[in-house]
């Protein structure tokens, strides 16, 4: 009974497999128009209108030296150099090369500056072919976010992503040792006004495709932040489909002492 189930199993699934790849044919010679929901202005891509970036190796990319990265952020933050030069010139940028190497993937670069950088991309070069080739293809151009997301050459082109994160505040009720966000140990408080969240939210939804299935209110401890209600409230109200709360859930454990 069992062997039974399992041919069959086997048998269903060559048959859909091959009734999927018949209907892709079809659809391709005579493709239906693709909709448009209600998150974009632009309808879907069809599977074989998406474009991929060159993958496998060895190949060439894009990348960063990171003294020349460091050195720019530090002439910005002192004064020395305008902001603007993030978008008129390629600060930092710097071609590398991505090779197979003893069975691991690794970065090579070299800046005319600062000489030789070598970081590994994987492990496991199989594993990394095996995750490039799943990768879908390119999303639905980005539209509607000229204005918010031109980063010079780092501008987003593509498709959306999945969570805002939003520091609501770099205080915390905890002070962990390896905390991400150094909360409470930078000397300094860095919050969020109402006014500030209102203005993320709204930006970050009004963008098409619609980017961010939900938000998420980090820090520091979000709950810490006078505002952390009225923004969950906000959040919702504007129509991001859920909203989370990375917490190390201390005020909610008091709440609860106190029921
Ligand atoms: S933000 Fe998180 S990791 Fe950092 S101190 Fe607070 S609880 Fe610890």
């Amino acid at each position: 009974m069992r062997a039974f189930a399992k041919y069959a199993e086997k048998g269903l699934t060559i048959a859909a497999d091959g009734a999927w790849s018949v209907f892709r044919r079809i659809n391709r010679v005579r493709p239906r128009s693709s909709f448009t929901p209600k998150w974009s202005d632009k309808p879907l891509l069809k599977s074989w209108q998406k474009s991929k970036p060159t993958l496998g190796w060895p190949r060439t990319t894009d990348s960063l030296c990171p003294k020349c990265v460091r050195e720019a952020r530090r002439e910005i933050l002192d004064g020395k150099r305008d902001v603007s030069v993030l978008l008129t010139e390629k600060v930092g940028e710097i071609k590398a090369q991505i090779i197979e190497r003893d069975g691991q993937v690794w970065m090579v670069k070299d800046c005319p500056t600062h000489g030789h950088f070598e970081d590994m991309m994987a492990i496991d070069s199989k594993f990394l072919a095996h995750i490039e080739t799943m990768f879908p293809g390119r999303d639905i151009p980005a539209h509607n976010d000229e204005k918010l997301h031109n980063h010079g050459s780092s501008t987003i082109k593509y498709g959306r992503g999945s969570v805002l994160t939003v520091d609501l505040t770099n205080r915390c009720n905890m002070m962990c040792d390896p905390c991400f966000m150094d909360a409470n140990q930078v000397g300094f408080v860095h919050e969020l006004s109402f006014d500030d969240v209102k203005e993320i939210l709204d930006n970050a939804i009004s963008i098409k495709p619609r980017r961010q299935l939900s938000v998420q209110f980090s820090g520091g401890e979000p709950t810490l932040s006078p505002c952390f209600l009225d923004a969950v409230r906000y959040a919702r109200e504007v129509g991001y489909n859920s909203v989370q709360c990375a917490t190390n859930g201390i005020e909610f454990a008091k709440m609860l002492s106190l029921q």
